[in-house]
């Protein structure tokens, strides 16, 4: 152990990985059970208050100064998932968070590493998702001379979080610990920060001055619905003729798919989920319109927003993609989001839940329902959504190869659990795949989300697959990656491996962003002059073996180009339930779309 300014490093040939830990509980048990002031340090003040507050899972990286940290946690019982790259450790606390409703801790090192989570956090702060990081960094007394990893860390944090704070003295660690798992949660969710310098996590002071028992005030109830905001939805949405429920992700982290399945089979009132909106109520109920998603927006008269923004997702609620004059009744735990982009009818501060809760029982009271056989709003829809259907049948059932997406997915979708945790990453991989993968339960999708981001697949994977080991026993976590997509954080296949996370990865393999070249059109291209200069930035190697890195564990990867292999190739990976699959699929690079009424991304007005 090398001394320095009263800082404690360790070489990592001292480390002595066992008796380290075991010596972190005798002295927490000791502590317990004699009930005698006894030196505790900031690591293990640290470990002790997240478990107190009810955090379960850290996902992160250890080195200088956190390796004891992440020891610390094992030993006061939390799960702790070493990860490959901060980023993606990011990724999966905040989708842990998503799946729980309660925050996952990100753990990293000093400087680079709490940088390399700043993406994530954004991710989160913008998907209004729970997460507290956690990093450690440089002593306090070297700080301002050029400190190992020194970095401005709590200030670099700040803009991508609710909370963000280095507690000052390790007694009072357990105060900033609750307080950040209380901000991150409640609410409108986000993203907490804690720092912690080395000199915090080493320093020792007497247990008996810690409040480690500091309250945890438990989840805070949410807002529930004012009554005459209630009445007036319902009044508003019983003389529509054209209504239409939009299902955001807020729904399925509010739970309140019970109240929302009801509202919709009493009702029978189209509804329609954004990505993460999916499962709240089954994809494949007949109720759903996802199949004719431009015509519900474009013509529906009044809109019955459950916990989704009207942000770049939903055409910010404008023409030309929604009616001009239509009428939003707009439901959200944060009132701040009422009235964004467009004048709400009536905007209702409310969990979820208990105000659709209450307006299944005041439309009851109207006898308020639809005739989907005879109503001419269904009709309209269904004329849309069989037109869809039709096309999308015709090319899933166009197996020639090269594949398309569609013939893809459907042999995928045909040989998987139906209750499968679907990840999903990628430009059409993502999207067309959102279609035709199917969600039959809440809160089992997760995807690119609000900030489109790229290369959270395998680390939401990784959350998901632990989620299913520790809550739903059995179930699966398939993670639909394009080729590009993949590429971010592929590596981290070897934490599933570590951890026996029986994640099926599909990738999707086009040769490149968006659309790629095949192999010889790609040759010609680039002997066309500097390589640097005509390979085109959407290119990316032709036909790779991803499949491949399965070798790296001693295992054997699927390759397929028909759909026959696919189908073989799915049965075989669900029935793999201690390690991660991969099935790599080429499909043509030139595979797109159905042509879309609009471009996806509203044009800009300016
Ligand atoms: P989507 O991506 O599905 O469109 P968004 O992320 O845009 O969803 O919106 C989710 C919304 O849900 C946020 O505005 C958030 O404040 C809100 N929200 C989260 N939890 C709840 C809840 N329990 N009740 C009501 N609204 C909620
Ligand atoms: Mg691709």
């Amino acid at each position: 152990m090398v001394e320095s300014r009263g800082v404690h490093i360790y070489k990592h040939s001292e480390l002595d990985f066992a008796n380290l830990r075991s010596s972190f509980r005798r002295s927490i048990h000791i502590s317990n059970n004699l009930n005698q002031a006894m030196g505790i340090d900031g690591n293990n003040i640290l470990a002790e208050s997240l478990k107190r507050q009810g955090v379960e899972y850290v996902f992160g990286i250890v080195g200088i100064p956190v390796i004891e940290t992440a020891m610390a946690f094992q030993a006061a019982g939390l799960k702790y998932i070493g990860m490959r790259n901060e980023q993606a450790a990011c990724y999966a606390a905040q989708a842990i968070g998503y799946l729980t409703g309660k925050p996952g801790v990100c753990l990293a090192v000093s400087g680079p590493g709490l940088l390399h989570c700043i993406g994530g956090m954004a991710n989160a702060q913008i998907n209004c998702w729970p997460l507290l990081v956690i990093a450690g960094s440089c002593p306090e007394d070297h700080e301002g001379i050029g400190g190992f990893q020194e970095w401005l860390q709590v200030e670099s944090s700040r803009m991508y979080s609710k909370y963000a704070a280095r507690p000052p003295s390790a007694r009072l660690i357990p105060l900033h610990v609750e307080k950040a798992v209380r901000v991150a949660s409640a609410g409108r969710p986000g993203v907490a920060y804690l720092d912690m310098p080395a000199t915090l996590l080493t320093a020792e002071v007497d247990e008996d001055k810690v409040p480690l028992e500091y309250h945890n005030p438990g989840p805070v109830r949410l807002a529930y619905p004012d009554p005459a905001l209630v009445d007036k939805a319902a009044e508003v949405l019983s003389k529509a003729e054209r209504p239409l429920i939009i299902v955001g992700k807020g729904a399925a982290y509010g739970h309140a798919e019970d109240a929302i399945c009801k509202l919709v089979e009493n009702t029978k009132i189209p509804f329609l989920p954004t990505p993460m909106g999916k499962g709240v109520v089954p994809d494949a109920s007949p109720l759903c319109v996802s199949t004719a998603r431009t015509q519900a927006l474009l013509q529906a008269d009044t809109v019955l927003l459950l916990g989704a923004r009207l942000n770049w997702m939903l055409h910010f609620g404008q023409a030309p993609r929604f009616a001009p004059d239509v009428k939003v009744i707009q439901v959200d735990i944060s009132p701040e989001e009422f009235h964004n982009s467009i004048k709400s009818e009536v905007a209702v501060h409310s969990d979820i839940k208990p105000f659709v809760e209450a307006l299944v029982d005041k439309l009851a009271a109207k006898k308020f329902s639809l005739q989907p056989n005879t109503n001419s709003w269904w009709k309209t829809l269904g004329d849309k959504q069989k037109k869809n259907v039709e096309f999308v049948e015709a090319q899933a059932n166009d197996k020639s190869v090269p594949l398309n997406y569609y013939a893809v997915f459907k042999a995928v979708q045909a040989n998987i659990p139906k209750d499968s945790v679907i990840v999903s990453e990628g430009a059409n991989t993502m999207d067309i795949g959102r279609g035709i993968l199917l969600n039959n339960k809440p809160r089992h999708r997760l995807d690119a989300g609000t900030f489109g981001t790229m290369g959270v697949g395998p680390g939401f994977a990784i959350a998901a697959a632990m989620w299913c080991r520790d809550y739903a026993p059995g179930k699966r976590v398939i993670c639909v990656e394009g080729d590009s997509a993949f590429g971010f954080s592929g590596m981290e296949i070897e934490t599933m491996f570590r951890y026996k996370l029986p994640v099926i990865i599909v990738i999707v393999n086009n040769n490149g962003i968006y659309n790629g070249f095949d192999k010889q059109m790609m040759q010609d291209i680039q002997s066309g002059g500097d390589i640097a200069q005509c390979t085109p930035p959407t290119a990316l190697s032709t036909e790779v073996r991803y499949e491949k890195m399965m070798e790296m564990f001693g295992d054997t990867g699927h390759f397929c180009r028909t759909v026959e292999e696919i189908e073989a190739a799915v049965k075989k990976a669900v029935a793999v339930t201690d390690r991660p699959s991969i099935i790599n699929i080429l499909i043509s690079p030139q595979s797109n779309r159905k042509p879309q009424a609009f471009n996806w991304l509203t044009e800009s007005k300016l």
